[in-house]
């Protein structure tokens, strides 16, 4: 599945119908929500049959001016939220656990229709949406090209609001997958705040710190806002030009993390990295900022991703005392954070404290590997399975794996 977007350009009407649609949409979102937490859905499917109700309901006559599948789609939203919350209370997941929560009207808010109430023109450049609410066409900008696919692999159309305009997003049934010559290398990653990056053979990537680079001008924003007076035209507008600024911070990292994650995937065959418990670390709040601000959770995401496009091996490894051990004979060696090299009393191996610990994520991800009965150079050779390992769940899937070899 890949995800298509496009800003759309929008009139003024236009945007006050969409904003009525969100607005039923959300409407809709917590009204199942109520239906559950009053005790009355047991099953997705119940969820799926209240929105029908609703629809029904001459109390509110709105909701049946929304497309039914957009309905059912946002009652799936629930319920997929409950699921989550209940899946991490029972992986016991330390601190909160996603409750589900009533949202309120917001300036990020989406909507999502299934394969029907939207028509894309016969050269794909303009949508139109068809349910009562007469959104009407809009134009879709940007070159990207969306020829290449059928209309029917077009599973999903949201409809997203953001800060600086509304975007339409088409999830396209496609897998992704493309041909690689194999590098014969392998690399292990350290993350860190002061380079954001050190792999194994000694190479450095610093870290951009776009939230830092950005701060000044955040933070006169944030004044600007909250000097004006509440529901004011003015505050209304500093808000807007507040939120633009934070949504640059998001897309510069964003941006620079998945090129990051693309390049480092394309230059081994094996990558392993470290687990990190980000959230856990976050509660340090001297460290919280810069470790918000260097996206590791956004970085690794892609390197899985990468990992299946281009069929590479990507490992997650448990992270404890990657820094303590020695890469070269094991023997652990304590540090501070402000020790910055690795002197081995034993081997008397000296080296940068971040490629001691990369060599040591190498080593551990090499050996997950192994521990899996090299099952995953057989996945790796066809291409065909998940070549994605994730430690927590490695040893079940591993066996289930195995069976279906066998059989
Ligand atoms: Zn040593």
């Amino acid at each position: 599945m890949i995800v298509y977007e496009a800003k759309a350009e929008t009139t003024k009407e236009q945007l006050l119908k969409i904003n009525e649609v969100l607005r039923t949409a959300l409407f809709v979102r917590n009204s199942c929500l109520r239906y559950w937490l009053d005790g009355h859905a047991k099953t997705g499917f119940d969820l799926n049959k209240y929105t029908k109700v609703l629809s029904d309901n001459p109390d509110f006559p709105w909701v049946s001016k929304l497309n039914s599948t957009a309905r059912q789609a946002m009652a799936e939203r629930v319920w997929v939220a409950i699921l989550r919350f209940f899946d991490n209370c029972k992986k016991k997941i330390p601190g909160k656990k996603g409750f589900p929560k009533f949202r309120i009207f917001q300036t990020r808010l989406s909507v999502e229709y299934k394969q029907s109430g939207w028509v894309l023109s016969e050269c794909r450049q303009f949508i139109t949406f068809t349910d009562k609410f007469c959104v009407g066409t809009m134009k879709l900008m940007g070159t990207r090209d969306l020829n290449f696919y059928q209309i029917n692999q077009i599973k999903r159309v949201r409809i997203v609001r953001r800060v600086d305009g509304i975007y339409i997003q088409f999830c396209i049934d496609h897998d992704r997958k493309e041909q690689l010559e194999p590098t014969g290398k392998t690399l292990g990653i350290d993350l860190g705040l002061t380079h954001f990056l050190t792999d194994s053979d000694g190479k450095k990537v610093d870290n951009p710190r776009y939230l830092r680079k950005s701060e000044k001008s955040l933070k006169k924003a944030q004044r600007r806002l909250s000097r004006c007076a509440k529901e004011s035209k003015n505050r209304a507008k500093a808000r807007i030009r507040l939120g633009r600024k934070h949504l640059k911070v998001t897309r510069q990292r964003k941006d620079w993390a998945v090129k990051l994650a693309q390049c480092v995937v394309k230059s081994a065959d094996i990558v392993a990295y470290e687990d990190l418990k980000v959230r856990n670390m976050v509660k340090n709040h001297h460290l919280a900022k810069s470790i918000s601000d260097a996206s590791w959770s956004i970085f690794t995401n892609w390197l899985e991703y990468f990992g299946k496009v281009y069929g590479r091996i990507v490992v997650a490894v448990f992270p404890h005392n990657t820094t303590v051990d020695c890469s070269n004979c094991g023997y652990p060696v304590h540090k501070t954070l402000s020790t910055r090299t690795h002197i081995c009393p034993v081997c008397s191996h000296h080296e940068c404290r971040d490629i001691n610990a990369a060599k040591n994520i190498l080593n551990r991800g090499l050996e997950l590997i192994k521990n899996t009965d090299g099952l995953s150079e057989i996945q790796y050779a066809s291409g065909e399975s998940d070549p994605c390992l994730k430690k927590a769940t490695s040893k079940s899937k591993s066996s289930q794996r195995k069976r279906k070899i066998q059989q």
